[in-house]
């Protein structure tokens, strides 16, 4: 096999433009062409990970298998590509810093003055090739994180400038930018991709493709006239349309020849362009699906629909393959009152509550809870979600009044979640939390052993309290049964209601393990149970 290829993502003139789909529907085209593809994630902040950051910083917090808290954009990566990220697949500044500043301590420096150029572009370096030497992968793509022209992507870009010229033909670099339109004028804008590509050169690279995100599209003369500026082959200028959802991309991207532009230019076989039947089946299905689902997301964050990306995309893949479409409400449990519960969850046809830290929120979460329950609502709990439908049932239920979470209330009377042992200890905030995946056993002619349709699960995990071992008994005499169990620890994963539709609570969050074309069993069973009760 050839040397690994590396292709860098960069973007220009303003955040959030879709990098991250963009590198990910890159690398699927890649892959389907029969390519081993691993996509990575450079973040410009001095948080060490983003595990320690409120999801209204950056949205969601995702976790790999291998435990790492990462940038929400793996989770993309993960949904295009069905391969797992690890670690490696999200450095932030400030791990770099931290490894070039632990090397330092231990004398590794030789007494040298150290410096960003060489120190931590060398560390920037050396963990963008990692993946290429140490997983064997054909193609290494990297987003770089920010907006070029930022000061904290400085010495990612000067890392891309050095690694160019180090890997000659080894190595290409995309850059994404926006095309304004003007509605006074009716005209679309190019000067804000020129002068991004502009601050680019003048970084000291040149991009050897140029996709232009706009919501209008542009005709031949426009995208001539910006290869024509920014030194780039007419032919490699792409347009990124706006369209009724991210998993169009890829398909509108290979339209443009995006990938046979690539390997052309990496000097790769081009191979047969793929079908993407699996894709398009995805896509055809969520166009012809007529009925909706309206499902309601009760969470504190839900100003922000980033905050639950991964639930949001789950609920979508599985609303899709149960031919239904989606229409999911954000519901703010700080708002939720005992006088408004009903009306605000009346017209649901099924409820998720989401994962979460803290109190704020707590108490809508438990009269949603008590609401779904009473009305035999199909209802899925995920993470704190199943720690509220414990605390609900023992409250109202077992009548063990102010049962809480000593996460909520250190002194509660009935602490039937409580703090797991192996974090009594823990006095550091990151990356300490029970983090990636878990072995599972399930219990037979279990709702969740129906979904899964084995005994042996895998999932992810990423929490500090556990249902309180010495309340079992008490639960599952009286209706609540324990489906779900850690071999090894013992540990609760699992709780539901037998006797209802669908009331089910999960101490993992299957939404980091749901791809486009393997969707997580877990929410294709919830949705099917939505689907029924809707009948
Ligand atoms: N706050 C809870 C815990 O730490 C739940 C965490 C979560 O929902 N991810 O156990």
């Amino acid at each position: 096999m050839a040397d690994t290829k590396y292709i860098f993502v960069t973007g220009g003139v303003i955040s959030s433009l879709g990098k991250g789909i963009i590198a990910a529907s890159l690398g699927k085209l890649l892959q389907e062409r029969g390519y081993k593809v691993t996509i990575q994630k450079l973040d410009p902040y001095i948080n060490i990970d983003p595990g320690t950051l409120n999801p209204y910083e950056h949205g969601e917090c995702y976790v790999t298998v291998d435990g790492h808290e990462a940038d929400l954009d793996l989770g993309h990566y993960e949904r295009f590509l069905n391969t797992p990220t690890h670690k490696d697949n999200n450095i932030t500044t400030g791990r770099i810093y931290q490894n070039v500043i632990n090397k330092e301590r231990k004398g590794d420096y030789l007494g040298k003055t150290v410096q960003i150029v060489p120190h931590i572009t060398d560390e920037i370096k050396r963990n963008i090739k990692l993946l290429g030497t140490k997983y064997d992968y054909d193609f290494v793509i990297t987003e770089i994180g920010g907006t070029v022209g930022d000061i904290e992507s400085l010495p990612f870009i000067e890392s891309v400038r050095q690694l160019r010229w180090e890997l000659g033909r080894n190595c290409l670099c995309v850059h994404l930018t926006y095309v304004p339109y003007i509605a006074a004028a009716k005209e679309v804008k190019t000067k804000p991709t020129q002068h991004s590509v502009k601050q680019l050169q003048s970084e000291g690279v040149q991009p050897d493709m140029l996709v232009l995100r706009t919501e209008h599209r542009l005709n031949k003369d426009i995208l001539r006239k910006v290869a024509l500026f920014c030194n780039v082959e007419a032919d490699a200028v792409m347009q990124s349309v706006d369209v009724p959802t991210i998993y169009e991309v890829p398909l509108l991207m290979q339209e443009q020849k995006m990938d046979e532009i690539i390997l052309r230019k990496l000097n790769m076989p081009i191979k047969e362009k793929p079908a993407m039947k699996d894709w398009r089946n995805f896509l055809d299905k969520k166009k012809n699906a007529k009925e909706t689902l309206r499902i309601g997301l009760v969470g504190k964050y839900v100003e922000l629909p980033d905050a639950y990306k991964s639930i949001n995309e789950s609920l979508l893949q599985a609303a899709t393959y149960n031919e239904r479409k989606l229409d999911l409400q954000f519901i703010h449990s700080d708002k939720i009152t005992a006088e408004n519960v009903a009306n605000t969850l009346s017209s649901m046809d099924g409820i998720v509550i989401a994962p979460g830290f803290g109190q704020r929120g707590i108490e809508g979460k438990f009269l949603s809870l008590k609401y779904a329950r009473e009305n035999d609502v199909p209802t899925f709990g995920i993470c704190l979600g199943m720690q509220c439908m414990v605390i609900e049932y023992a409250r109202n239920v077992l009548k063990l009044e102010e049962a809480n979470s000593t996460e909520m209330n250190p002194h509660t009377p009935f602490k039937v979640i409580d703090l797991m042992e192996g974090q009594k200890t823990v006095t550091n905030m990151g990356g300490s939390m029970r983090l990636g995946a878990y072995n599972c056993t399930l219990l037979k002619g279990s709702k969740v052993y129906e979904a899964y349709g084995k005994e042996k699960i895998q999932e992810r995990h990423r929490h500090r309290f556990e249902f309180n071992e010495d309340y079992r008994d008490e639960f599952e005499k009286s209706g609540m049964r324990c489906t779900g169990i850690n071999p090894e620890t013992g540990l609760v994963e699992v709780v539901e209601i037998p006797e209802k539709k669908w009331f089910l609570g999960v101490q993992f969050h299957p939404e980091y393990n749901s791809t486009v074309i393997s969707p997580n069993p877990l929410f294709l069973s919830f949705v099917k149970a939505v689907v029924e009760n809707k009948k």
